[in-house]
């Protein structure tokens, strides 16, 4: 515990310049204030007006730096949570760990969230500042406090608020710890971020095997920023890299539901292939999460590597993915073996299908349990498959009124690209549903 503090210590003292922060103009750091979210221009303006701080700060920042489109916007503030919800019509308060304020504006598929964070304080005053906050702490309450990081590191609450400087030392990349103001439309970077920027790096602020230690899903992170900024040259910084792989044994104590999600962020948000690139280059290709795992190694198949391939176009030009349809490729290859093998053992063709995906879904159940819906997607996607060879009779109309008629034929039409069906099969069903 105290060495782990000392090491905090040591590595703030190396993360924080002493000069303070470097303050960029416009005509210097060149963002244009149009491409900002004006909802996230709106969050600014109110909490200004009500006499707090408030920046855009994070990924919409670094995108907006290197020349991407930021795919959301998130505000940082000197307000407390409950202050901001006050101040605005539709916020929600969430989280635990880390309490953040949802602000939404629109409706529908329309609709935006800006969220809102309020300034944290350095690691090592955050169980000062609880205790201070609150006099009628009981003991046990506070012994369980001073432990705001477990015995291996890990940070395991985070809800102590502080000044500007300290919340940018605890942000994981020097470019995502940049704060733009968009009223004066000056960027203030306190770690480099801007320096970075230019010179295409990806570089964790402080001691990288300590801020990994704090928080395993940084390992993930780091992954996931190297593969979508791979394609802008970014390269991850060698110190930052050098941990990677020994700390990956640290995921084994992240909650299975983050973990599933960070996954889908790899695959789902437009850098899938880059993100197995670099996994592979990083040597982290097994022992991130169990699914991904099987993603990587069928990387290069014919059939996953169409479905990453379909995932990042549509992705990037706004479509919406599923994650059972990726899902549903990935494990296709052991579906579709136990259903031959079941048929070559005289079975009936659908029951032979149905037994093959409860074996599969049985050995991967920790992969998709407490996901009932993923899981009834998927299914109905492969169920779909056999039923794509009757065209006679009702059943092609009975196949196009299901809900999730669309996702089984693309899944066909993927299985056609690679010649898995005749490319006649998926010609007719797209005829016949047009
Ligand atoms: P994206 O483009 O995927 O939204 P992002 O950088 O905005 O990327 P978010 O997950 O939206 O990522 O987080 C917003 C910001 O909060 C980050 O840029 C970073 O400054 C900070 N942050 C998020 N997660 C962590 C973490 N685990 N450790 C430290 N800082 C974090
Ligand atoms: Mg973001």
């Amino acid at each position: 515990m105290l060495k782990q503090t000392i090491k905090n210590f040591v590595s703030r003292l190396f993360a924080t310049p002493p000069s303070g922060p470097v303050r960029l103009s416009r005509d210097k750091h060149g963002i244009d204030r149009r491409l900002v979210s004006r909802h996230a221009i709106k969050v600014c303006e109110v909490l200004n007006q009500h006499g707090f701080d408030a920046y855009i700060v994070g990924g919409a920042v670094r995108d907006l730096l290197v020349g991407l489109r930021p795919k959301d916007f998130d505000v940082a503030t000197n307000a407390t949570p409950e202050q901001v919800k006050g101040l605005f019509r539709r916020a929600f308060i969430i989280g635990r760990r880390f309490r953040i304020v949802h602000v939404v504006y629109g409706r529908g598929r329309e609709h935006e969230v800006i969220e809102v964070s309020t300034f944290r304080a350095y690691l090592d005053n955050a169980a000062a500042g609880q205790v201070k906050g609150n006099e009628k702490t009981s003991k046990a309450q506070l012994s369980g406090m001073q432990h705001a990081v477990d015995a291996s590191g890990r940070v395991l609450r985070d809800n102590v608020w502080g000044p500007q400087d300290e919340d940018a030392t605890r942000r994981d990349f020097t470019v995502n710890a940049m704060y733009y103001d968009p009223e004066t439309q000056v960027v203030v970077d306190y770690h480099k971020g801007i320096q970075d920027a230019k010179k295409k790096t990806l570089r964790m602020i402080g001691d990288p095997a300590t801020r990994y230690r704090e928080d395993p899903v940084r390992i993930i992170r780091a992954v996931r920023f190297a593969a979508k900024l791979s394609q802008l040259g970014f390269s991850i910084e060698a110190k930052t890299a050098a941990p990677l792989v020994q700390s990956q044994t640290l995921l084994a104590d992240v909650p299975q539901s983050r973990m599933f999600d960070e996954m889908l962020k790899l695959l789902q948000t437009g850098h899938a292939i880059a993100t197995i690139e670099q996994l592979r280059k990083l040597g982290m290709a097994k022992g991130i999460y169990p699914l991904l795992d099987v993603a990587v190694e069928r990387a290069d198949s014919p059939f996953v590597k169409a479905a990453l391939v379909d995932t990042d176009r549509r992705v990037n030009e706004g479509k919406p993915v599923a994650p059972s349809f990726l899902l549903a490729c990935v494990l296709w290859e052991d579906v579709r073996k136990g259903w031959e093998d079941r048929m070559g053992r005289r079975e009936h063709a659908l029951p032979a299908l149905q037994d093959s995906i409860d074996e599969v879904f049985e050995r991967r159940i920790g992969d998709v349990s407490g996901r009932g819906k993923l899981a009834a997607d998927m299914r109905e996607i492969w169920v779909m498959q056999p039923r794509f060879e009757k065209r006679v009779g009702n059943t092609p109309f009975g196949m196009v009124m299901q809900p999730r008629f669309r996702a089984g034929f693309d899944f066909m039409r993927l299985r056609a690209d690679i010649g898995e069906v005749e490319e006649a099969l998926a010609e007719w069903w797209q005829d016949f549903q047009t």
